[in-house]
């Protein structure tokens, strides 16, 4: 069996994770993703998918990835640039521009690979990248792998993020990257201030629309959509199709120059297999129910709405959130898990997420919701709240 030879030092690292009540534990589920699911035996009412629209096991999408299956088979066998890039592909690419409003889409074979590859096939020595402290993990690590300087401003506060434009001057080229809609907070960036900003300063945007894409807008085209950002002031964007699409897989929005940089630069891009044709017919097949059934969308924004009234009710304290993300922030990591573990008790599982992934000393249930809720759902997950929390 394959060990090192500083194991001891690995265990003891592994028994102080466990102590301090921070280490990660796999759980295996048997049933399909969704609201109902069933983890190791026991059966739950989820609210920790990011399965926002309930797409994850769609019959249409299913259907769609099966007979591309029967046509393409299942593996698409290369990388993009030598063969890897099917009929499938280039269609779902070209949907996607036209839903993004931009000239031309890029797909990559998961959110992390996206972020990783535009900034590190955007950016170089000499420029400066400009993040929001609270960003999601693939960013901050794209701008590792890059050879731009790397400066973050305090969470969607604007004149940091002057301050931060004021020492970068000499940059030779600038980005400023944030989230569309927070990860773990739940809420959005002011994508207007961020795109005043660039505009005044010359400088790139990109904005990671993982939790934003298929949710939010009129048509759920996500954050450009929602603030509605000018054509020509349009941010470079990222959106993923693991959460609201409910299939996998991401892709890039920006004009023909952005897109053809990536695809010479970008290594995530270049270096890896491309997703199986499959998916992106099973993708392209979410786009066309995302686009159709805007009630998921209404039905999500009702459901979010009714859980806010309710907690707000029992006294909860809630994050200044819209979106179908909504945390309720313990503090304590074993307080936190205690109550995650008396939720699960009941039927109700949530996720407890712990630092590293949120600040210190900001332990949080992470609730998220789902078109596939229903009323009474949220009523059973407040009522048990309300005995954990607040008596
Ligand atoms: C999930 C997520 C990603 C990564 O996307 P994957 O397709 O899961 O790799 C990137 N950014 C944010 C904000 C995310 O939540």
């Amino acid at each position: 069996m394959a060990s090192l030879p500083w194991s001891q030092q690995l265990s003891d690292t592994l028994a102080e994770r466990q102590r301090a009540g921070r280490y990660r534990k796999l759980r295996t589920r048997s049933s399909e993703q969704g609201i109902h699911v069933i983890i190791e035996g026991e059966k739950f009412l989820s609210f920790c998918s990011n399965d926002y629209l309930g797409l994850a096991n769609h019959p249409e999408i299913k259907r769609a990835f099966i007979n591309a299956i029967d046509e393409q088979g299942v593996g698409s066998g290369a990388a993009h640039l030598l063969t890897g890039h099917s009929y499938y592909h280039q269609q779902l690419e070209e949907a996607l521009a036209e839903f993004t409003g931009q000239e031309k889409a890029l797909l990559f074979s998961s959110g992390y690979q996206a972020n990783m590859g535009v900034i590190d096939g955007l950016m170089t020595r000499d420029d400066v990248v400009i993040q929001d402290k609270l960003n999601h993990a693939s960013l901050l690590d794209g701008g590792r792998l890059s050879a731009a300087k790397q400066l973050r401003y305090q969470h969607a506060d604007i004149s940091a993020l002057e301050e931060r434009m004021a020492q970068s001057q000499q940059a030779n080229h600038r980005l400023i990257v944030s989230d569309g809609v927070f990860s773990m907070d739940g809420d959005l960036a002011p994508l207007n201030d961020l795109v005043r900003l660039a505009k005044i300063q010359g400088a790139g945007l990109f904005i990671d629309d993982a939790h934003a894409f298929g949710v939010i807008g009129e048509r759920g085209a996500g954050s450009v959509e929602h603030w509605d950002i000018e054509q020509q002031d349009r941010p470079i964007v990222m959106g993923t199709f693991g959460k609201a699409f409910g299939t996998a897989g991401a892709f890039v929005a920006a004009d023909e120059v952005v897109i053809e940089t990536l695809i010479q630069q970008a290594r995530t891009y270049v270096y890896t297999t491309a997703q199986p044709a499959a998916l992106a017919a099973a993708t392209l097949q979410s786009l066309k129910l995302v686009q159709q059934e805007s009630w998921r969308r209404d039905k999500l924004s009702s459901l979010i709405a009714q859980f806010r009234q309710g907690a707000q009710g029992l006294g909860l304290a809630l994050l200044a959130s819209d979106t179908a993300i909504q945390p309720i922030v313990i503090g304590d990591d074993k307080k936190a898990i205690e109550v995650g573990k008396a939720l699960e008790q009941q039927g109700l599982l949530v996720g407890v997420i712990r630092p590293p992934t949120v600040p210190e000393g900001s332990t949080r249930l992470r609730i998220t919701l789902s078109a596939d809720h229903c009323e009474v759902d949220i009523v059973e997950l407040l009522t048990a709240l309300e005995t954990l929390l607040c008596t």
